[in-house]
């Protein structure tokens, strides 16, 4: 636990300009960006790292696992790990395996491959623009300014589907792997969420190596964190500023950044609540011997008609990770011996938003950093940055 300097302390009660809850990568981000401005600020958490969660040995990911060349904020603070290559992704459709290069029905279907990576590319520089300025205002304002992306969030994926005739694409490629990254299928997605899920196709992507994160981001002001639980958020009768009850004391402060998801940050605050807030997954790391067929095949996705999982991932480790919808799968299916060591359960991993994004600028000093309107590190980081840049006083306008 870190010992906390706080700058005043009335009645015992700490008194802080900014008080930061939650230290995951959002609210890690927001803390850098108050210290490097030398403001007055603590953050309150938990734990660190949040969804950013590993195996002991850091060899493994539990909750966010790959990192794309598109991450050009975040990427500064989480390393590397192996490239992910389409050459190594398996298609299984119940019966046998199709992998991209292999399948002589993509030889009628190029034009329809390359008319797809066309609006995926635009899609991406559409959303990088996008997060230049969310750095320093709103997204929901932000998001005013592309309607294409408005229409990509209010339309759904399967009419989009069937408007561009990616339909094949769609059902062998496509949506086991958005079923294995959105954790839910193409039917229900909007477009933006589907292509986002997508990137990857055009953008070099990486396992994510997370064992300088939290050190990288934090070191140089460590002090400034508190391992607890925030149990209550309250505004002062008399003056500006809130209240915070937590595990081990009180504090006060002006401005409160909320880093925490719609689930955990609601018990705490009257928070926006943001569409379809809570989709769930269950993580599973698996040592074991693999049945023959899936054998020497490093990514395998399924489709979500024929099976309980989503994917299986053989790690650098020698182990796998599988991400499931459902509590048990029947692992016998996949392996001929499994062990599992760990399985984790996700209430909320991913936030599929609609064009009606929540706003960050809740009421006077409350901003809400995190994955309410974006998921991923890249926004979430984004997300920190802004809070910070708004306490600072810096805005686009
Ligand atoms: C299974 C899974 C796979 C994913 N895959 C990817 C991926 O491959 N790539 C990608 O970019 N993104 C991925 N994501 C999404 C990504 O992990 C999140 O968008 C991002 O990590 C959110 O960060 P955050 O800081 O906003 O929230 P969190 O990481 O959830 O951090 C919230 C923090 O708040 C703390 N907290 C909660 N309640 C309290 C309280 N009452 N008091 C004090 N502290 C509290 C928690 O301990 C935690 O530290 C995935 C998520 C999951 C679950």
């Amino acid at each position: 636990m870190y010992w906390v300097q706080t700058s005043l302390q009335t009645n015992g009660v700490k008194e802080v300009e900014t008080i930061i809850i939650g230290g995951g990568i959002s609210g890690m981000a927001c803390g850098n960006e108050l210290h490097k401005a030398g403001k007055d600020f603590i953050l309150l958490t938990k734990e660190l790292g949040g969804r950013m969660l590993t195996s002991k040995t850091h060899t493994v990911d539990y909750g966010a696992s790959y990192i794309t060349t598109e991450y050009k904020n975040v990427m500064s603070y989480i390393d590397r790990g192996e490239r992910l290559m389409v050459k190594d992704f398996y298609f299984f459709d119940g019966n046998d395996f199709s992998n991209i290069f292999n399948n002589k029905s993509m030889l009628l279907r190029v034009h329809k491959w390359i008319k797809f990576i066309h609006l995926l590319k635009d899609f991406s520089n559409r959303l990088n623009v996008f997060r230049k300025k969310t750095l320093l205002k709103e997204q929901k304002e932000v998001l005013k300014d592309d309607p294409v992306l408005v229409q990509y969030l209010s339309e759904k994926a399967d009419v989009f589907l069937k408007k561009h005739g990616f339909e094949y694409l769609n059902e062998v490629y496509f949506n086991p792997v958005v079923n294995s990254t959105a954790f839910v299928e193409y039917r229900d997605v909007s477009v933006f969420h589907y292509l986002g899920s997508l990137i990857p196709l055009v953008a070099k992507t990486y396992v994510a190596d997370f064992r300088h994160t939290n050190h990288k981001l934090t070191n140089s002001w460590k002090d400034k964190i508190h391992i607890t639980s925030v149990h209550e958020v309250t505004k002062k009768h008399s003056r500006k500023g809130f209240t915070i009850k937590t595990s081990e004391g009180d504090y006060t402060c002006t401005n409160i950044v909320l880093a925490l998801p719609y689930d955990k940050a609601n018990m705490i605050f009257d928070v926006p609540k943001p569409k379809n807030s809570g989709v769930p997954v269950y993580v599973f790391h698996v040592v074991g011997r693999r049945e023959e067929i899936y054998l020497n095949k490093k990514i395998v996705f399924f489709r979500p008609e024929h099976h309980d999982i989503t994917i299986l991932w053989r790690q650098k480790s020698g182990s796998d990770i599988v991400f499931s919808k459902v509590a048990n799968p029947d692992f016998h299916k996949y392996y001929e011996l499994d062990h599992i060591v760990k399985r984790i359960h996700w209430g909320t991993s991913v936030v599929l938003s609609d064009e009606n994004f929540v706003k960050q600028n809740i009421e006077e000093g409350v901003i809400l950093a995190s994955d309410y309107n974006l998921t991923g590190l890249e926004d979430s980081y984004i997300t920190g940055v802004y809070a910070a840049n708004k306490i600072l006083g810096k805005t686009l306008d």
